[in-house]
């Protein structure tokens, strides 16, 4: 029988317990059940991996303590710009859109470009025109805000720090709050379709119109029946120079590798080598799933028709 399988991540980064009070850990656990549970009920239901990632996403990005729609960081000038992709791992369909701003679910926005336009990648101006038209409405700057990510740029934004930086002295003011808190989701439907999707404000303090991994298929989202379902969270320029997760696909279609291989290879090696500091989830046309991170910390969980079920923060 085919296994249902659904996997998510809040983000990956130097995610330490000692930073963190039990009622902060309490909250991050229950927003990645409360994401793990809606997906999970629409494979329950016979629904497709594809609307089973978008649901997952959907929830991560109205909780305000993920770095997605509502609770999205701050780029330099202050405001929210937000990526978000999604990708079918049948017919390869995908849709993605990057730096819109004040759209409460860029997955939404993302999704509708997939089914709804001749286009897979749409930008600024005009993603958020093409949202209007396709009856989105906008959210105030007020509905973005949380005073915790307002902090985290107060600290920066005067200075040239922003995780581009990587030159010892820049990024040193950084290292301590190096955490990336993009989501993603990753399902196997009853019919053995895969899709994954990924959702993001990108990095605090970010410039004007910087592009991360997340909204770009191929790196930072991907799906392909033959070979797997990736979405991936941490530093986006080192993943964009991998090619992650299409590099994972490859290495599974062309050397045969089984997924945690391939997806070892690429977070634990090649994406070491660039210095690319995150992790991955990902799950085959079999229903497995793999996540992966190379940082302290990623916030994920993963739940499936074989009983797996548990949802995780710290490295173990
Ligand atoms: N990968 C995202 C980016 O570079 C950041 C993250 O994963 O939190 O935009």
């Amino acid at each position: 029988m085919q296994k249902i399988s659904l996997a998510i991540h809040g983000g990956a980064g130097t995610i330490l317990k000692e930073d963190m009070t039990p009622d902060l850990e309490k909250a991050f656990l229950e927003g990645l059940e409360d994401a793990l549970a809606a997906g999970y009920a629409i494979l329950e239901a016979g629904g497709s991996s594809a609307n089973a990632v978008k649901a997952a996403v959907v929830s991560l990005e109205d909780n305000i303590l993920f770095n997605a729609g509502r609770g999205a960081v701050f780029t330099k000038d202050g405001v929210q710009e937000m990526d978000a992709a999604i990708m079918e791992g049948n017919a390869l369909a995908a849709g993605a859109v990057a730096g819109v701003r004040n759209i409460r679910n860029p997955i939404e926005l993302a999704s509708a470009v997939m089914l709804n336009s001749n286009h897979v990648l749409l930008s600024g101006k005009g993603a958020n025109d093409f949202a209007g038209k396709q009856g989105f409405t906008l959210e105030t700057d007020e509905y973005f805000f949380s005073q915790f990510r307002y902090d985290q740029w107060k600290q920066m934004h005067e200075t040239d720090h922003y995780a581009l930086d990587h030159s010892q002295q820049q990024s040193a003011g950084l290292l301590k709050d190096k955490k990336f808190g993009t989501v993603g989701a990753v399902a196997c439907d009853s019919k053995g379709n895969i899709a994954a999707a990924t959702s993001t404000g990108g990095m605090t303090n970010k410039p004007y119109g910087r592009i991360g991994d997340s909204p770009l298929i191929g790196i930072g989202t991907y799906a392909n029946n033959k070979t797997c379902a990736i979405s991936c969270t941490g530093h986006g320029e080192p993943f964009i120079k991998a090619v992650a997760a299409y590099d994972v696909s490859c290495l599974m279609e062309y050397k045969g590798m089984s997924l945690p291989e391939a997806m070892n290879e690429v977070v634990n090696n090649k994406l070491l080598q660039l210095e690319g500091e995150g992790g991955m989830i990902g799950v085959d046309a079999n229903g497995h799933t793999a996540l992966l991170f190379n940082s302290a910390g990623m916030y994920r969980g993963a739940r499936s028709s074989d009983g797996i079920s548990f949802v995780r923060i710290y490295g173990e």
